[in-house]
Order: structure tokens, then C-alpha cells, then sequence
């Protein structure tokens, strides 16, 4: 799309859009195609402002196209599951159709066997897909001058009688009837911890800190190479993997695939990959992967009927106000759980006991994850132990446990409960609660694939990863850098990074939009660790007058869509339509007592 005529239009807009999308990462995009589907089903023509702040519409900083390649997709390419998008008619134009991702990248499951191994994009070949999709709708929208696009930062909103008014960070203005924030991560205040460390590090010439992982070509691209420096992680998760491969591969170290069905690794190093890496968080645990291929994934899928009463079951308790507690969905979810395992047989770890026994275990450990047993992986096993079982459990290559058996069959069950739990009349300590228990699950369920946790492996085999100081050491500043104990065991590091990324509390966000709207439009969430009251269509509500203020906020930080945001097949579900209706309603509304 030609951008800078889209943006040329930007000085002293005086029109009033009929809607403006801030933020325009998967989400805002979702939201742009709703809205005009639901316009053409209505005969309307909406006009619509979109800001974005990234370069990439559409994809925004999460799949950034000029990102590191070693920053991988959790989702494995025949698993991510944005629906493809029709073909949509007006009187004189029409939006094209544009395929799903599978379709886009070439791929095609028929020829596939069901033992081939799962690949993983790249997440800046998902960010190439959803900016092609942005411009495949935007240009056709501007050339009708029904959008304009401004790349620039949204840094203040606020309500006038009869419009919301936008201030871009640089000066200008724009007015829309109502607005959508689409803004997804946002950065929160530093915690305690992080707070001392910059101070101290601002102090010192000796050491550096980075609060954030991303992008990681900040942390390789140094002058003076890494290789006489020992680089501590804060966080064991998603994001510290990245990070681990940006300091291997994007310094020229090579992964060679030792054997295809266990994805065995051996890392041929350059000499330029620090000196030691040492991760670290509050347990230590670590993620376990996705299964391998479509056959051992079978293991874990609910058959349709099992989805089906599983459904029910939640529905039913939640509509005789019966879900007090998390139980109503462990209760749910424990017989599918105990039907897969034992249906393992051979597979996983051996015993003798009952089905009933096998659930009673299931909803032990879900309501307590200190909960121990046979049948499952410790949680004082080492960090190194407890990757390598996994990675044999994801491979078929070694007996299944229990927690990773759960964790997987809670992952096909997700999109089921996140379509019924959102905006389910829940008592908010249980939302918090319910979203605690799914954060914890997803060690399991967002997981990365096999040949991540090979590569962490092989690292910690080579000496160049140290995860002997993994779990909760302890962590004191010292003359250079950071000095970590864990039971006899010390070190140093030089540099820090923080790779725990920030959570979705709204009280706590950092952003002028945010901090503006909560100071000026009493906007607030009920709970301290739960993002914005909102509406089924996303409207917020504000905290006195329970009045509904024309801005929707959609995504990570509305209360009635935190459980199920962070996953990319969700930002193009069935919300975005639920608020592309109320926008379409409310336009037609206005334009009739216009008449
Ligand atoms: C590092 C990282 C890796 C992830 N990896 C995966 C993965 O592998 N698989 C998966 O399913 N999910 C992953 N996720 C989850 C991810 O949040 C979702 O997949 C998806 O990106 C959410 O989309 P969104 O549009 O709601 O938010 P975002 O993607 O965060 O998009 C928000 C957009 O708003 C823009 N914006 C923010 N503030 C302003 C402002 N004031 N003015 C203008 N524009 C603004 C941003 O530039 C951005 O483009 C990952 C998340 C992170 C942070």
C-alpha cells in the first residue's frame, strides 16, 4: 500500500471517523475485517482511522518482518488456526478474499504423513502473512476513502460530548465517534528488583542490564562481541529461548540435527557465544514441549463427543451458579484426562491403578501444584532431568507422566473453555483465579517445539548453558555485575536480562494512553490484577456510573477477554465480531437521527 500517500492525509484531519482502531497488531486487523463484513451486511459505510506505532501494520512488534530469525513461533505451521478471510461485497467495490496462513505458505496437510515431524515458522514469516493480509483490506478501504492509516503513537484519549478525540505523540489530532484500543503488551512499572538493578547499573560502567529481550539483535549486535562475558536470564520461559538462540545461532554458532526422530542436536560453536549463559527463575521448572508430529499429538486430542460433554459440563455449572471454584472446570476436564492416559497403555509411565484413581490424581495436582506422585515429574528434579523426559515424552521415545499428559489434553481443550469462560458471569476472584491455573498450564500447553528444548539441551551439555543455578538462587549486586548462589554452587555474571515479560495489569501499565484514560474516564478494573471492565462488545464500563464509554478495549488488558489472549488463533475470533456489531448498530443508529 502506497503508505505515504495514507499518511500525507494526516495534518489538521477535521473529519469525524466513525470509529478509530489504535493498535493495529493481529488484533486490530481481526477487528478492521469484522467491522467491514459486518458493514457490508448492513449496506453502511463506515470510516474508520487506524494508528499504528510499529512499521507493520497488521503484524505489529510481535511479528515484526525484520525480526531475529532465531525468534520461533510456539505454533507449529499445520496448527495455527487463523480462518481464512472471505470475500466481501459493497455496491462498488468489493474486499478480497485472503487465504489462511497454511494456504498463504504453501502448505498443504494431505500429502503429509501423520509421523512427519512438526515444523515451526518463523515469527517473522507470520508477521509477513498479516501484513499482507492488513494491506490486502487497507488499500482497497483508502482507495475508497474509508481509512486512513497513521503511523505514529496514540498517546492520549479523551471523550468530548459527541466524539473521542486521539492525540498522536508529536502533536496531532483526530476525532472518531468511538475508538477500539488494540494495543496488546504495554509495559508496567519495574518491580522492585528490576528498579534496583537499573539504578545500580546506572551507576556502574561495568555491567549492563537490558529490562526487556526483545529485539534481540540489541543484545548480539555489540562491538565488542560477548564471548568474555557470562549473561544471566531472568526468566526460564518462552522468551528466554529466543534469547538463548539469538546469543548461539545469531552469533554464528550452527544446531546439526543428530538424529531426525528424537531431534537429537549437536552445536558446532563460532567462539563468539558468551562465556556462560545462566537462566533463572522463582521455581525453576521448565517448559515442555509440543508432541512431534501429528500421530503422538493424537494422543492427547479430546474425540468430539469428549469436547462436547466437556462444554457442557462448564456451561451448565456456570448457568446454575455453580462455578465457585476452579474445580468446575477441573471436574470437567479430569475423565477426558484419565480416558487419554490410560488409553496410553504402554506409552506412559507403568501402574495399575483405576481410572477413578488415575482422575483423583488429576484433581489433586490441578488444585495443587505441590501435589506429588509417581506419576508425575518432580518439581525438585533438575532443570536439565526434566527437559530431557520431556523432550523422550514429545518424541515417543520415553514414558509419558501425568502432568505432561494433563497439560497437553488442557491444550486442546483451551479454545473451548476460553470461548465459554469470556465474559461468563463470573465472580472476578475466580476470573483470577481461573487465569492463574491457566498461566500454570502453560508451561505445558503453550510449549515450545521439540527442537527448542534439544537445543537447550546440547547447550547445557557443551558447558556454554549453566542451569545448575536455575531455581530461585540467590542473587546479590556485587563490584561487577551479579553474583548467584544456589546450594554451594556461585557465580558471576556481567550482563543481565530480563526476559519475564509483563503482565496484563492494567493499574500497573506504564503507557500515557492507558494512565490517561483510567485518570480521565474513571475507567478501572474491579480487581487489582485484572485488566478493564468491558461489555460483551467491548465497550468499557467506568468504575462509578456503570455507564458505557465509547472506547472498546479488546485484547490482553479487558477483563472479559484475559483468559485466552495470548494465543494468535484467538485475536481473530469471535470478539472482534461481537464488537464490529456494536459498531456497525451504533452507526446505523446515528445516521438514522441524522436523517
Ligand atoms: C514476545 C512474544 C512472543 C509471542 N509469541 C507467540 C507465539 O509464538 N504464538 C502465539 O500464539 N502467541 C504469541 N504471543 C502472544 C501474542 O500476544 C499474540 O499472538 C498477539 O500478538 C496478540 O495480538 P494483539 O494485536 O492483541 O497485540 P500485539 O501483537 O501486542 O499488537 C498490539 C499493537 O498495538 C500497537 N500499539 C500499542 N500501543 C500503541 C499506541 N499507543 N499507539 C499506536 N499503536 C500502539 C503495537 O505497536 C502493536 O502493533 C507472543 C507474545 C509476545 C509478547
Amino acid at each position: 500500500m502506497p503508505k505515504k500517500a495514507i499518511t500525507k492525509i494526516m495534518k489538521e484531519d477535521t473529519r469525524i471517523f466513525d470509529v478509530a482502531i489504535v493498535g493495529c497488531g493481529p488484533r486490530g486487523l481481526s477487528a478492521l475485517e469484522s467491522l467491514f463484513r459486518q458493514a457490508a451486511k448492513n449496506e453502511v459505510l463506515p470510516k474508520v482511522l487506524v494508528v499504528e506505532k510499529s512499521p507493520y501494520p497488521g503484524a505489529g512488534p510481535v511479528y515484526d518482518l525484520d525480526q531475529a530469525d532465531s525468534n520461533w513461533l510456539n505454533v507449529s505451521r499445520r496448527a495455527v488456526g487463523i480462518n481464512n478471510r472471505e470475500k466481501t461485497v459493497f455496491e462498488n467495490f468489493s474486499i478480497p478474499d485472503f487465504p489462511d496462513f497454511q494456504e498463504w505458505s504453501g502448505y498443504n496437510a494431505e500429502p503429509h504423513s501423520l509421523t512427519e515431524v512438526d515444523e515451526f515458522p518463523l515469527r517473522s514469516e507470520l508477521g509477513k502473512y498479516l501484513h499482507e493480509r492488513y494491506n490486502s483490506i487497507a488499500g482497497i478501504l483508502h482507495s475508497q476513502g474509508l481509512l486512513v492509516y497513521i503511523n505514529g503513537e496514540a498517546d492520549i484519549i479523551r471523550i468530548d460530548e459527541q466524539s473521542v478525540v486521539i492525540s498522536i505523540l508529536g502533536g496531532q489530532s483526530c476525532l472518531a465517534r468511538e475508538a477500539a484500543l488494540c494495543i496488546g503488551h504495554q509495559p508496567i512499572e519495574l518491580d522492585g528488583q528490576m528498579t534496583m538493578w537499573l539504578k545500580r547499573v546506572q551507576e556502574l560502567d561495568n555491567c549492563e542490564l537490558y529490562t526487556q529481550p526483545y529485539p534481540v539483535s540489541r543484545i548480539t549486535n555489540t562491538s565488542t562481541g560477548l564471548s568474555n562475558y557470562t549473561i544471566a536470564i531472568r526468566g526460564f520461559g518462552l522468551a528466554m529461548i529466543d534469547v538463548v538462540r539469538a546469543l548461539t545461532i545469531d552469533l554464528d554458532g550452527k544446531f546439526e540435527i543428530t538424529d531426525d526422530k528424537k531431534r537429537t542436536m549437536k552445536y558446532h560453536a563460532s567462539g563468539k557465544e558468551p562465556r556462560s549463559i545462566i537462566p533463572f527463575s522463582l521455581d525453576g521448572l521448565p517448559m515442555a514441549p509440543k508432541p512431534l508430529n501429528k500421530e503422538i499429538d493424537l494422543l492427547y486430542i479430546p474425540s468430539k463427543d469428549q469436547l462436547e460433554d466437556y462444554g457442557n459440563a462448564i456451561f451448565r455449572r456456570i448457568e446454575k451458579a455453580e462455578a465457585r471454584s476452579t474445580d468446575f472446570l477441573i471436574d470437567a476436564i479430569a475423565p477426558i484426562i484419565a480416558d487419554k492416559f490410560i488409553a496410553m497403555d504402554s506409552m506412559s509411565i507403568e501402574h495399575t491403578l483405576s481410572r477413578a484413581e488415575i482422575e483423583e490424581i488429576v484433581s489433586q495436582w490441578l488444585r495443587n501444584d505441590t501435589f506429588s506422585h509417581e506419576l508425575l515429574i518432580p518439581i525438585d528434579m533438575g532443570a536439565l532431568e526434566a527437559i530431557n523426559r520431556f523432550i523422550a515424552m514429545a518424541t515417543g521415545s520415553g514414558a509419558v507422566s501425568l502432568d505432561y499428559c494433563i497439560g497437553h489434553v488442557w491444550r486442546h481443550c483451551q479454545p473451548t473453555m476460553y470461548r465459554i469462560l469470556s465474559f461468563a458471569p463470573l465472580p472476578d476472584d475466580l476470573i483470577c483465579k481461573i487465569v492463574a491455573l491457566d498461566e500454570r498450564l502453560k508451561r505445558y500447553s503453550y510449549g515450545p517445539p521439540v527442537d527448542s528444548l534439544q537445543q537447550l539441551s546440547e547447550l547445557a551439555d557443551c558447558g556454554i548453558l549453566d542451569l545448575s543455578l536455575v531455581n530461585n538462587p540467590e542473587i546479590e549486586l556485587a563490584e561487577v555485575g551479579w553474583t548467584f548462589e544456589l546450594e554451594g554452587k556461585t557465580d558471576n555474571a556481567d550482563i543481565m536480562i530480563n526476559s519475564v515479560l509483563d503482565s496484563p495489569q492494567l493499574l500497573k501499565v506504564q503507557s500515557p494512553i492507558i494512565k490517561g484514560i483510567l485518570m480521565n474516564e474513571a475507567v478501572a478494573p474491579i480487581h487489582d490484577k485484572l485488566g478493564a471492565r468491558t461489555e460483551e462488545n467491548g465497550l468499557m464500563i467506568s468504575k462509578n456510573s456503570e455507564n458505557v464509554v465509547p472506547v472498546a478495549m479488546m485484547g490482553r488488558l479487558a477483563k472479559g477477554t484475559l483468559i485466552g489472549v495470548d494465543a494468535i488463533a484467538e485475536c481473530f475470533g469471535t470478539r472482534s465480531v461481537h464488537w464490529a456489531k456494536g459498531v456497525i448498530d451504533r452507526k446505523i443508529q446515528r445516521d438514522s437521527t441524522q436523517v
